[in-house]
């Protein structure tokens, strides 16, 4: 695919794995002018260049936990954990989004890394086993817990994402939090016990009622509000028959090229708006155009 990857790939970062263990090595990159990410909680503070900003270890504040994020060009990088997780990690701002959409792709995906580890660390400060304090370990890639020693790692929640393909048409749908006339891609968390493609058809007829088959893999995203990983696939349906669970779908329609076509060229009078172009949903109606044209 020659499209560039989805917004949070493409990270360059070494992630330096051996020096995580290595606590004399760990010790000696956090010296106190080492690199550390400038934060507000967890959202970026930016500079007038629209990058990232940088202090060092000393404006951690005292007693924070420090993660170890990885190697740039040689050099250490650092964030730290703040006092409290995202209370509501799911819900992303389109402000955020904004904020988000001017920095240049390496950065954003080191952020977005960044921005699911910290928010984990946060809300995970006690033993899901026995309810015990937990501490920073592995330069932040683990949290051991103070009493019973069980170890927990930071979570990565896989979710398929797929564009269903009936005669030439694909389904998109909507709920009721999607502004305006904003169509997208069906969704669903992959349950314990399934496979991606298991994922795919189950989701599909639970949301719409319609069968597919021949699932493929397009491509993925970590979406780190706060830590999934997207994975976005392509699967055929025989029929096109909707049942729509309203719990999940205010609509679901299928769409033609061209109206796929229109909705990127011409939202305002199009059948309907596009995915933002964050959303993996947005590359993946990309992709579509371009594998049809
Ligand atoms: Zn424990």
């Amino acid at each position: 695919m020659s499209r560039p990857p989805p917004a949070f790939a493409g990270h360059k970062l070494d992630r330096a794995d051996p020096i995580r263990s290595d606590a004399a090595r760990l010790a000696e990159l956090a010296r106190a002018g080492a690199r550390l990410l400038r934060l507000e909680g967890l959202v970026p503070r930016l500079g007038e260049d629209e990058r990232l900003q940088w202090g060092t270890l000393r404006d951690a504040p005292k007693g924070s936990e420090v993660v170890f994020l990885g190697l740039l060009d040689g050099e250490p990088l650092f964030a730290a954990v703040p006092t409290d997780g995202d209370p509501d990690p799911a819900y992303t701002r389109r402000e955020t989004f904004a904020a988000l959409g001017v920095l240049p792709a390496d950065e954003l995906a080191l952020y977005g890394g960044a921005r699911s580890l910290l928010d984990w660390h946060a809300r995970h400060r006690f033993c899901p086993q026995c309810g015990g304090p937990t501490l920073l370990a592995k330069g932040g890639w683990q949290r051991d817990c103070t009493q019973c020693g069980a170890q927990q790692f930071p979570r990565t929640d896989p979710v398929t994402i797929m564009l269903v393909e009936h005669q030439g048409r694909v389904l998109l749908g909507r709920n009721a939090r999607f502004p305006g006339r904003s169509y997208s891609a069906l969704a669903g968390f992959i349950e314990p016990g399934e496979t991606v493609e298991e994922a795919v058809a189950r989701e599909v007829f639970e949301e719409a009622g319609v069968r597919v088959r021949d699932v493929t893999y397009i491509t993925s995203q970590p979406w780190p509000f706060p830590s999934q990983l997207m994975i976005a696939c392509h699967a055929h349906a025989d029929e096109d028959a909707l049942t729509l669970d309203p719990t999940e779908l205010e609509d679901a329609q299928w769409f033609t090229r061209d109206e796929v076509v229109e909705a990127f060229e011409t939202p305002d009078s199009a059948r309907f708006a596009p995915p933002f172009p964050m959303a993996v949903a947005h590359h993946m109606l990309r992709w579509w155009l371009e594998k049809t044209a």
